[in-house]
């Protein structure tokens, strides 16, 4: 149960917490699978390609999480070396898909289940804010899309404070900007590593939104967006 008495602040991670980075990803990426004639070049299926893809996108955010690869890296590998597993060795193409879908991507409306009833329940009491690790040029224009920006006082961006989730300085600087302490601060996020244990290092309350129902992990944790309100029951 979340301890209310000097709870003020939720901060909420963005992607695949709120904003449903799969189903948008998926979207664009299958269009341009389409447009690009993969399925010839990788001589499979856009599932394939898609689970692929995934896999490698999430190691290499891994790396870029904890700062052992910059973003202009992360950007040029995560196609080419998918198209590699594939037998397919094209950089240039695998760096248009790259920047298509940096660009397309963003624009996606597809939002988690429950988001917005929890984000209208939560701000008739709380200051709520993001934190996320997500690029600065495609963050805001997800909020926008999606009529988000309403909800949030801060949105703290990883890249404009220099420190990425789970550095314990992005949630000191969070409280910096809502002035305020880490007794009145309460983490919701789907990355264990990045957002729930990042937020415990610094001293707040945690939901961990598991989805997936992992059970690698013992904590305070949903398994979709409408259970939340139930911790906040007095
Ligand atoms: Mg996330």
């Amino acid at each position: 149960m979340v301890q209310k008495k000097n709870l003020q602040h939720i901060f909420f991670d963005l992607d695949d917490t709120i904003w449903d980075f799969e189903k948008n990803s998926e979207r664009i990426l299958s269009k341009l699978f389409d447009e690009q004639g993969l399925a010839q070049k990788l001589q499979n299926d856009f599932y394939t390609y898609f689970t692929a893809y995934k896999k490698k996108n999430g190691e290499l955010w891994q790396l870029y999480n904890t700062k052992k690869i910059s973003k202009d890296e992360l950007r040029k590998r995560r196609f080419h070396e998918t198209f590699l597993q594939f037998g397919y060795n094209d950089f240039d193409l695998s760096y248009f898909i790259s920047e298509c879908y940096i660009q397309q991507a963003p624009y996606g409306t597809e939002l988690k289940k429950g988001s917005i009833e929890l984000l209208d329940t939560l701000s008739a009491n709380y200051k709520l804010h993001v934190i996320t690790n997500g690029f600065k040029e495609v963050q805001h224009i997800k909020l926008a899309q999606c009529d988000l920006q309403k909800y949030f006082d801060n949105v703290i961006i990883s890249e404009d404070v220099g420190h990425n989730k789970p550095n314990i300085e992005i949630f000191k600087e969070a409280e910096r900007l809502g002035n305020t302490t880490k007794e009145a601060c309460l983490m919701i996020g789907d990355n264990f590593e990045a957002d729930i244990e990042g937020a415990k290092k610094a001293g707040w309350q945690t939901i961990w939104y598991n989805p997936q129902k992992s059970k690698r992990f013992q904590t305070t944790q949903v398994h979709c967006l409408t259970e939340i309100v139930t911790h906040f029951k007095t």
